[in-house]
């Protein structure tokens, strides 16, 4: 017998991210400054810092964002894929992942009934693709059974049925990204078939006559991609896309470590014109990111803010890999090892779940509690920790 818990200890009360401000246009938000990290810096970024610091995040972000690596398996090849920092050939993955000892149905449900008992309010499941986690729509629906008010999302590529997908929001799920991995059948080819193309298409279609949130995830991985993002971003203003109240996010594929929003601005610059004043959607959960609406209703979300420039944990105040931490998400990670992981550039960071929920969910949450108070760093949303 499952009992439900209550989601109002939300710090804002809301259950996503729609506190939009505006802001001047063409602004970067350099949250370092308010961090104290050093470094030169030219006029021109100081003043942008005077006008920004004071759109920066106004209080404690504290970990109630969880994004669940359901599985590694996925029909695409896209050679990006960081899955969530757990690449399947490395040594962290573990002898679990993708094999016989993965998570059972069971398992995953005390995991994840651990996590909302400790405070998380936002769950995303991702991969690999969810879709192929063939009891991902029963996961769904006992985590709403628990937490009716937990905000249950996904990331697909679409590269499944449509009825995985419909199954999903039956269970419950509330809202969808689809990553776009290519737009033009010939830039997808790169990634996946042209049967997996269709499915996209489809998947697409279903999303937009469903009526929910949807967001459209492209994935820039440079130079080669710009004509089809061009076709992606005119597509987006035509219907049937248009008028559907679809965010486009542009994200870079974080291996090149010489792109970030700046590039992503100017190739929107390139593609669309002057940047309208940018709206800062001001998620209590993860990181601010910035939006820009056009007349024409087309409106794309840059993530402007890095995880390393808030340093949310103690681990972060000596971090080698600080430097390079370009995430734009404040999340922890549950793999398919049963561990949760504070952060993507830092496999040696985190704890085990799923010993301690498979004994119950009131050991679970402790345990997590436990674990995340000791990681946070010292004056970090600690208070929020403890009262979850
Ligand atoms: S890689 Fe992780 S520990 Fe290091 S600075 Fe970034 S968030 Fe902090």
């Amino acid at each position: 017998m499952t009992s439900t818990i209550d989601p109002s200890s939300s710090p804002s009360g809301r259950q996503d991210s729609v506190a939009l401000r505006r802001v001047p246009p063409e602004v970067t938000p350099p949250l370092h400054r308010e961090m104290g990290k050093s470094g030169a810096r030219s006029g021109a970024e100081d003043v942008a810092g005077d006008v920004v610091e004071a759109h920066a995040p106004a209080g404690p972000r504290t970990p109630r964002y969880l994004r669940v690596v359901i599985t590694t398996r996925c029909p695409m090849q896209c050679p990006f894929c960081h899955h969530e920092g757990l690449k399947p050939s490395s040594e962290d993955a573990g002898s679990r992942v993708g094999r016989d000892g993965s998570p059972s149905f069971e398992e995953w449900c005390c995991m994840l009934e651990a996590a909302v008992e400790a405070g998380v309010r936002k769950l995303k499941f991702l991969g690999g693709e969810p879709l192929v986690y063939r009891d991902l729509p029963r996961l769904i629906a006992r985590v709403k059974r628990v937490a009716p008010g937990v905000d249950v999302s996904m990331i697909t590529s679409g590269a499944a049925q449509p009825s995985a997908l419909a199954a999903c929001f039956e269970a419950g799920l509330d809202r969808a990204n689809l990553s776009i991995h290519g737009w033009t059948e010939r830039t997808f080819a790169r990634n996946g078939s042209k049967a997996l193309f269709e499915l996209r298409r489809r998947n697409l279609k279903r999303l937009l006559e469903r009526g929910r949130p949807v967001k459209l995830n492209y994935v820039y991985t440079g130079a080669s991609c710009e004509a089809d993002l061009a076709a992606f971003l005119d597509d987006v203003r035509r219907p049937p896309i248009a008028g559907r109240g679809v965010v486009v996010s542009i994200l870079d594929d974080l291996s090149n470590p010489g792109m970030g929003p700046d590039t992503i601005r100017s190739l929107l610059r390139r593609l669309c014109g002057t940047l309208p004043a940018a709206e800062v959607d001001d998620d209590p959960y993860s990181l601010p990111a910035e939006r820009y609406r056009w007349p024409s209703g087309l409106c794309v979300e840059v993530k402007s803010s890095r995880l390393g420039d808030l340093a949310p944990w103690n681990a972060c105040g000596t971090c080698d890999k600080r430097a390079q931490c370009r995430e734009g998400t404040f999340a922890l990670r549950l793999d398919p090892t049963g561990r949760v992981r504070f952060c993507m550039d830092r496999l040696d960071l985190g704890f085990s779940l799923i010993e301690p929920a498979r004994a119950g969910r009131d050991q679970g949450a402790k345990a997590w509690r436990r674990a995340v108070a000791g990681a946070v760093r010292p004056g970090f949303g600690q208070e929020q920790v403890f009262s979850a």
